[in-house]
């Protein structure tokens, strides 16, 4: 039986792209055997931003993460390959950045630079409808 291809959705936040390390992630990705489909940057707005979270509506983290999505612009990436959807979430690491393994982006790139929010460098989709959904927000 053959591995699906998929595709997902990957975004260099605000504090990845300020720190010059896009070329860092684009690189980890490329190398993982992972292609590129599609790339723009991006200076959200909070519409689209409170459509791609709509999951932690009301959550206590919410309107700091979409003032720290505002806050700069973001590196938007079509990534394709074989479970890519949950081979980037292994590149990325957990989500907080500070107890994410060394040898992911998070983990190695990564630490709490604010005090309401982690500014975890990277977003990916975590599921083939999340993937739809946000691929279509972002790129359609
Ligand atoms: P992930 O990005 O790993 O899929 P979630 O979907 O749970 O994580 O959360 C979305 C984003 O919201 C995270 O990447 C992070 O920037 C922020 N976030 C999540 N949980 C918290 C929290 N407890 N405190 C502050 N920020 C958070
Ligand atoms: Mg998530």
């Amino acid at each position: 039986m053959s591995t699906p291809v998929q595709e997902t959705l990957v975004l260099v936040k605000p504090d990845g792209v300020a720190r010059n390390l896009s070329g860092e992630i684009l690189r980890r990705i490329e190398q993982k055997g992972y292609s590129l489909v599609d790339i723009k940057l991006v200076q959200a707005d909070r519409s689209l931003l409170a459509e791609h979270y709509a999951e932690h509506a009301g959550k206590p983290f919410f309107e700091p993460l979409v003032e720290f999505m505002e806050s700069g612009p973001i590196l938007a990436i079509r990534i394709a390959g074989e479970r890519v959807i949950e081979g980037f979430r292994s590149l990325a690491g957990t989500t907080d950045p500070t107890t994410a393994a060394p040898g992911t982006i998070r983990g190695d790139l990564g630490r709490d630079w604010g005090s309401k929010v982690q500014q975890n460098l990277v977003h990916g989709s975590d599921s083939p409808e999340s993937a739809a959904r946000e691929l279509a927000l972002w790129f359609d």
